[in-house]
């Protein structure tokens, strides 16, 4: 294992980084199931051709990274270091990298690489690769070398051009973070699902996710209401752009809402009761669940049936889909609330996150890592 002299690539625009050598960079990780996270170092690959060294600068804090932490989907790779909102700059460039140039704004999502030959990856949909093994998630995952793979919790990561975004300049890097995941697991629906003008939306959750489906759904043109457990967040919901704000602990919003919806995205990955949200959906209407739980969900057939309803499911996005992302969150100065953390504040965030303390995101600012 050798440090590379990672400083003095820093000023050049065509320097490349040496191949060959792999690096020990700064990291959080959680060493086992539930561990809190420390700081550690981690070994990235050594540059091959196509691959870029991204300068880590700032790196959000999802739900999912707690819920794989604490092995809420199933057994984890540990150490983990967790991190999929990756924004930064590039360091350095492999010798045939052609997309980028040292200093170019890049961020990484959920994914560092797929097959790139099956239907999905070949139509932009890589997150849901059937290859073998499908997608690559960036940690917790396990690379086509066969390596365990390490996230954005870290000082630097070495990925495939291929699989890096450009972020527009008028996005500051620290809030736009968390559109790598946040934002595009909301666009990915919204988009597909047609909000627009004219169109009555439905966000469930006010949370890191919930937040930015408010923000994007309303520059789409929707019309928006937050159903959110209670009214604490009411304020903040109208001015991220939501119309409407309601209470879901109160009875009474379920039976005025009634068949109101042309499009619900639920957010929470707690147990809710989805048949009395598919009540909330006018005929032809869609539930998308993005909110990931770790039990299975049960739904009564007659709240789908008696209108045409559809109970459907989104994963993130592909490349092309989340580059369209943050485009369009460049053209609408869209991008996250966040709370500014240290790297030794992981730990606190990720007990304010699960006791819902959090408005709306927690961001590492990588440099204290
Ligand atoms: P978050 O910031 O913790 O937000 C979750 C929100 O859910 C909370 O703010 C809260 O909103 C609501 N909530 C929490 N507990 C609840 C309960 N017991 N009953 C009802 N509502 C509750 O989490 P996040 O980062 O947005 O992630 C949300 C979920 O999406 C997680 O499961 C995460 O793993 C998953 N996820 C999925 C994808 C995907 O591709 N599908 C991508 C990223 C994350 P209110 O207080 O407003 O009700
Ligand atoms: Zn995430």
């Amino acid at each position: 294992m050798t440090n590379t002299t990672t400083n003095a690539m820093t000023t050049s625009t065509t320097e490349v980084a040496p191949e060959g050598t792999t690096r020990t960079v700064a990291a959080y990780a959680a060493a086992r199931p539930d561990a809190p996270l420390e700081k550690t170092t981690i070994t990235r690959r050594a540059v091959g051709e196509h691959d870029i060294v991204i300068d880590i600068k700032f790196s959000g804090i999802c739900h999912s990274d707690i819920h794989q932490v604490g092995e809420d989907w199933g057994s984890g790779i540990f150490p983990m270091v967790p991190g999929h909102e990756i924004a930064g700059v590039v360091r350095a460039v492999g010798p045939g990298v052609t997309r980028w140039q040292v200093g170019d704004r890049v961020g990484v999502g959920c994914f560092v690489d797929s097959c790139r030959e099956c239907d999905n990856c070949r139509a932009g949909l890589q997150q849901y690769c059937t290859g073998q093994g499908g997608a690559v998630f960036t940690y917790n995952g396990v690379g086509h070398d066969g390596l365990p793979t390490y996230g954005g919790y870290s000082s630097e990561l070495v990925v495939d051009e291929g699989y890096a975004l450009r972020i527009p300049d008028n996005l500051p890097l620290d809030a736009a973070a968390p559109l790598l995941c946040a934002g595009i697991t909301l666009y990915s629906p919204l988009a597909h699902w047609g909000a627009g003008p004219g169109r009555k939306v439905a966000i469930v959750g006010l949370g890191g996710l919930g937040h930015m489906g408010v923000k994007i759904a309303h520059a789409m043109g929707a019309e928006v209401t937050v159903l959110s457990q209670s009214l604490r967040k009411r304020e903040d919901g109208l001015k991220l752009g939501a119309d409407h704000y309601r209470a879901t602990s109160d009875p009474a919003t379920f039976t005025e809402l009634a068949g109101t919806f042309d499009l619900i995205v639920n957010t929470v990955s707690a147990d809710l009761d989805l048949s009395a949200y598919l009540g909330l959906l006018r005929t032809d209407g869609t539930l998308v669940q993005v909110g990931a739980p770790e039990k299975p969900v049960t739904v009564n057939a007659h709240a789908l049936l008696t209108g045409r309803r559809s109970l459907a499911g989104s994963m993130i996005g592909g490349l092309p889909g989340t580059q369209e992302m943050l485009d369009f969150c460049g053209e609408h100065g869209i991008t996250a609330e966040i709370e500014l953390i240290r790297a030794e504040q992981i730990n606190e965030a990720y007990r304010r996150v699960l006791a819902g303390d959090v408005r709306f995101r927690f961001v590492i600012d990588a440099a204290t890592i």
